[in-house]
């Protein structure tokens, strides 16, 4: 079932925390909304879910518009970080929860919910523990059953807010993978949210990544780590070094660069910021053009070099990360002077100085003749 999220608005006490958000999600799709806490993602899913409604916008399920239906009209599935169990059932009767409470008439007979229970229990991997109840399992199990009640009623749509969000490192990663595979095997579409960019990445087909209540860019994993269309999109997928720089006719100059940086640069002339993350930073060749900086630190700890330098032209502060078995690796000193190369990085307008940010669409730009990651 396709989902069409269009023009959603939605304040609270005259706060917006969805502004005017559209997005399509395909039938079978796994879509992560990413965000940091307060982007409006949970809004945005309960709003899908029908359990919060939008002050403006619709919501369409399969075409079919669902903006002014109830909950239990819906047909969704949830999982919710504390969507507590119910206590005093079984590991069966939660999960058969959904199917026992529907009117007579649409409930199947009691010897198919059970069926249909222990098929989902074998599903999520928990085939035996049927008669446990929810304090006799760990905090991943009590997921993956809260999964199974989810899936127990077909839904038509499965809304995940972060469902492993409680739990520990180890065991967020093993449920992670194991949810992409039984989305390989049972095709439900679904919305997963989280704040975790190693979580949204490693899971989704698409990420959809929220802030201040907008969505500031939906892509595949590739397209919004090559091309972050945002300062805000670069920011939070990872480290970054942000430079002034400057565009002097098409070029594309940062102060210490001997030369330009591009020669075609599509940004009009003016200041620019340069977002460089540190790990896209070596040593350039001789002769060849990049920034000149002075090492003022070097940490060697384990598989990865870091180093800080100033900015010989202006003491901007860069940070630089390597493997720590990379042929440039030695080179980094402290008191070293080099000439860094600029491996990838991205150019947006200028923000110096402005509350707001850029407003026009900035645009990836690369070192001249180099294609990919270098
Ligand atoms: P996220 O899930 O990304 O952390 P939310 O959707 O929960 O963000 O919240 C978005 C914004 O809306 C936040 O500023 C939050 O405080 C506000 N908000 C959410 N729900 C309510 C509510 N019921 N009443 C008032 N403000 C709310
Ligand atoms: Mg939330």
């Amino acid at each position: 079932m396709d989902i069409q999220i269009r023009n959603i608005h939605k304040q609270f006490a005259g706060f917006p925390a969805l502004d005017d958000v559209s997005l399509a999600v395909g039938s079978g799709e796994l879509i992560a909304l990413l965000g940091p806490s307060g982007s409006g993602k949970t809004t945005l899913l309960r709003i899908i879910a029908g359990l919060e409604f939008p002050d403006r916008g619709q919501i369409l399920f399969g075409g079919e518009d669902m903006s002014r239906r109830a909950v239990r009209e819906r047909n969704i599935g949830f999982v919710f970080q504390h969507y507590a169990l119910f206590k005093h059932m079984t590991v069966l009767d939660n999960i058969a929860f959904g199917l026992t409470v529907r009117r007579k008439a649409l409930r199947p007979a009691s010897a198919a919910i059970r069926a249909k229970a222990l098929e989902l229990l074998d599903l999520v991997q928990l085939g035996g523990l049927e008669q446990r109840y929810p304090h006799q399992l760990s905090g991943g199990q009590k997921q993956r059953v809260a999964l199974a009640r989810a899936l127990a009623i077909d839904p038509r749509v499965l809304l995940l807010d972060e469902p492993f969000g409680a739990l520990d490192a180890k065991v967020r990663k093993d449920l992670r993978r194991w949810l992409r595979e039984l989305h390989q095997q049972t095709g439900y579409t679904t919305v997963f949210v989280t704040h975790d960019q190693e979580e949204a990445l490693e899971l989704a087909d698409r990420v959809v990544i929220m802030n201040r209540g907008r969505i500031e860019q939906v892509g595949t994993v590739d397209d919004v780590y090559e091309t972050p269309r945002t300062p805000f999109v670069f920011d939070f997928l990872g480290d970054s070094n942000v430079l002034d720089a400057e565009v002097r006719g098409r070029e594309l100059r940062l102060p210490g660069a001997g030369e330009a940086l591009v020669t075609d640069s599509i940004h009009p002339a003016g200041p620019v910021d340069l977002y460089v993350r540190p790990g896209d930073l070596r040593l350039a060749e001789p002769g060849k053009t990049g920034i000149d900086v002075r090492i003022t630190e070097v940490q060697r700890t384990g598989p990865i070099v870091r180093a800080s330098a100033d900015l010989v032209a202006n003491d901007s502060v860069v940070s630089i990360e390597l493997p720590h078995l990379h042929h440039d690796a030695p080179a980094f000193r402290v008191g070293a002077q080099l000439r860094l190369r600029l491996m990838q990085f991205s150019v947006y307008p200028a923000a110096r100085g402005s509350q707001t940010g850029p407003t026009q669409t900035p645009v990836r730009e690369r070192e001249p003749g180099q294609r990919g990651r270098g």
